[in-house]
């Protein structure tokens, strides 16, 4: 989705950055810290950064003969399910970025491809789209609470944290053999 083609960016949205302040000079420096209300879009399925959440931006905006380089590190809180036990997990993800948004009429505007670098529009840079590549990049697809998660015993649904080590379905119980008998009746 080319977000930076949008022509009206509100200076007011939560990832929106005003250069104003930056002279357009090359080696000009800004810093810029500020907490944010995440945006819907940084999940994926079974794991993401809850909307509205707190996001840090820790950025350093730098005028380059192109335009701005921004760099810098966004985090914030990561809630989801483990893939294995369904558990709830909580964490934390901090990821770096770094963007080159380029001038309009700059040489990069005129030779890079749409999707290939960012544009300032005006004194503005839409930074949400760059936020959303690095966070959803960084999150896990396959999340789990911790790394050897046993998981579910796929007879009964209970963690097999909280069973003992020889729980079973294998006959000698013969409840649950009632209960197979049962099953292949019905079939
Ligand atoms: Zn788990
Ligand atoms: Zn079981």
């Amino acid at each position: 989705m080319p977000d930076y083609q949008t022509r009206h960016l509100d200076p007011r949205a939560p990832l929106v950055l005003d250069t104003r302040d930056l002279p357009r000079r090359p080696g000009a420096m800004r810093t810029l810290t500020r907490v944010v209300a995440a945006p819907a879009s940084l999940r994926l399925e079974m794991v993401g950064v809850p909307e509205g959440a707190d996001l840090h931006l820790d950025l350093r905006l730098e005028s380059v003969s192109e335009g701005v380089l921004v760099s810098g590190s966004v985090s914030g809180p990561v809630a989801g399910e483990c893939g294995r036990c369904l558990r709830t997990i909580n964490d934390d993800l901090e990821v770096p970025i770094q963007e080159l948004f380029a001038y309009a009429h700059s040489t990069t505007d005129e030779t890079a491809e749409d999707d290939e670098v960012g544009r300032l529009q005006g004194d503005l840079i839409n930074l949400e789209p760059t936020v959303r590549d690095a966070m959803v990049l960084a999150l896990p697809t396959n999340p789990l609470c911790r790394e050897d998660c046993p998981g579910l015993c796929p007879e009964c649904g209970a963690h097999w944290d909280d069973l003992p080590a020889d729980h079973s379905h294998q006959q000698g119980d013969p409840r649950w053999a009632a209960l197979s008998n049962l099953t292949m009746t019905e079939e």
